[in-house]
């Protein structure tokens, strides 16, 4: 069974739409949506109807519950702040109902996988998971081979061997039967690994590879100049950061 995964999209409609078309030049099973549908971006609307049309599953993050008043906004950035705030404004009652029914985890049994929006730790305290000793404390929540989270914006696979010992991968790489593997998916609509480009993961029970693909940057960034986002956002898609 081979999957498509993404996260992180930020109401970016051309970074999704991109993404989409590359996916179906592949042969997946489904795709599979880690959260955050809405937030930073200028098409939230948009996003979270493409989204529910083309995903399989659809988690919810914390952008998403804070734009539709369900988690606190107090430890948001300025600029993540304004940007929810926006839009809050502009979210119909459809997607605000939508998101309302989204879970934040969920399990895939046969694949033996777990999918959360943040860490497997308190996934609605949206903690993020970054370094390792992160992920050595996270291995303890979750009885699956493998979890693939977003959340943090930044792709990585870490490999947890027998022995305990962990490694980092940041391309592709194959995944044994009797290690254990935390996956972050990257962005679709804001990456921040320095690579501007849209990023997603094909996985399969045996590998999982990470996908670049390049959209039409400055089209968003028009859409949300217009919409009078703050100016750090826009520019940060430029960058990757
Ligand atoms: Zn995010």
């Amino acid at each position: 069974m081979r999957f498509a995964v993404i996260s992180d999209v930020h109401a970016n409609l051309e970074a999704l739409e991109a993404v989409l078309k590359d996916i179906r030049k592949r042969r997946v099973e489904g795709i599979l949506f880690l959260g955050d549908a809405v937030g930073y971006g200028p098409n939230p609307n948009e996003c979270l109807q493409v989204l529910s049309d083309n995903c399989r599953i659809l988690l919810a993050g914390n952008h998403d519950r804070a734009a539709a008043g369900l988690t606190d906004i107090e430890y948001f950035n300025e600029y993540a702040k304004k940007a929810v705030l926006w839009t809050r404004q502009v979210l119909t009652e459809k997607s605000r109902r939508l998101i309302e029914n989204l879970p934040v985890q969920q399990k895939l049994k046969k694949e033996n996988v777990l999918l959360v929006h943040s860490s497997p730790k308190e996934p609605e305290a949206w903690h993020y998971l970054v370094t390792l000793w992160d992920a050595e404390v996270n291995f303890q929540y979750f009885d699956e081979r493998i979890c693939i989270l977003g959340h943090s914006h930044l792709p990585f696979v870490i490999e947890r061997l027998p022995s305990g010992e962990m490694i980092t991968y940041n391309s592709t790489a194959g995944l044994g039967q009797n290690e254990r593997y935390i996956i972050n998916a990257g962005s679709v609509g804001q990456p921040r690994d320095g690579d501007p480009r849209a990023c997603y993961v094909l996985f399969e029970g045996g590998s999982s590879e990470f996908v670049r693909v390049e959209y039409n940057i400055k089209e968003t960034q028009l859409k949300m100049r217009n919409a009078g986002l703050p100016l750090p956002l826009i520019e940060r898609l430029s960058r990757g950061t």
